[in-house]
């Protein structure tokens, strides 16, 4: 195992969530998905949920102080000590300085940011097209990785879903908001000296060599 504080930036559709996933069992630290903290306090009906569902449905940012608190609490855990990859948070200058806060007070700080390009075109595309398996998260897509049976997870057998923001309207206004919102993020780490661009187009795998070659840690 090896110590890694990894975020991965990119818009909607980019492959953080698939890599996250691909880096997790890799490195065997956890990927903190803020998108998925998110959907499973919507699937319970908590409060943090009740609060966040109106943002979620219409493609805008939950707002910074909730994100925040909701970060302090994760990346505080025990499984955190020896590293995590960051999914969807931070996704604002804000929510990125509260970050560096946090992790200052505990004498420690990100190794890496790896922003994920890929054009605006193709994210609409993966997008519109697709498809979660419900029981563990694995992503498929219509057209350019449709699972062996319709509507059927390939490694669980969970059934596929699609995300309810991942319509065409609410996908648009998911892909202006990254612009305005969370793009600036890559000259902030730019600033810091850690930022790694990564061509997001290609295969999983593909990607995920760009990536370990950028991060330039092997497991
Ligand atoms: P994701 O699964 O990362 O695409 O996130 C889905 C939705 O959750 C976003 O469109 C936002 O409404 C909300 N969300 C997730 N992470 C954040 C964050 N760091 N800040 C604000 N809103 C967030």
């Amino acid at each position: 195992m090896v110590a890694l504080r990894l975020l991965l930036l990119g818009a909607p559709g980019s492959g953080k969530g698939t890599q996250s996933e691909v880096l997790r069992r890799q490195f065997g630290i956890p990927q903190l998905s803020t998108g998925d903290m998110l959907r499973q306090a919507l699937a319970a009906g908590t409060e943090l949920g009740l609060k966040a569902k109106d943002y979620m449905e219409r493609g805008v940012l939950v707002p910074d102080d909730v994100m925040i608190g909701l970060m302090r609490d994760r990346i505080t855990q025990p499984d955190c000590v020896n590293g995590y990859i960051l999914d969807g948070f931070p996704r604002t200058v804000p929510q990125a300085t509260a970050l560096d806060q946090m992790l200052k007070s505990v004498d420690s700080r990100l190794d890496v940011v790896c922003e994920i390009v890929v054009p605006d075109s193709d994210l609409l595309k993966r997008l519109s097209g697709r498809w979660l398996c419900k029981k563990c998260g694995a992503s498929y897509h219509v057209e350019f990785r449709p699972s062996k049976a319709a509507g059927q997870c390939d490694s669980c057998n969970g059934p596929l879903y699609q995300r309810p923001d991942d319509t065409i309207e609410t996908a648009r206004k998911r892909l202006e908001v990254y612009r305005k919102e969370t793009l600036p993020l890559a000259e902030y780490y730019k600033q810091q000296g850690i930022l790694k661009t990564i061509n997001g187009v290609g295969s999983v795998e593909e990607i995920e060599q760009r990536l370990l070659s950028a991060i330039g840690k092997t497991s």
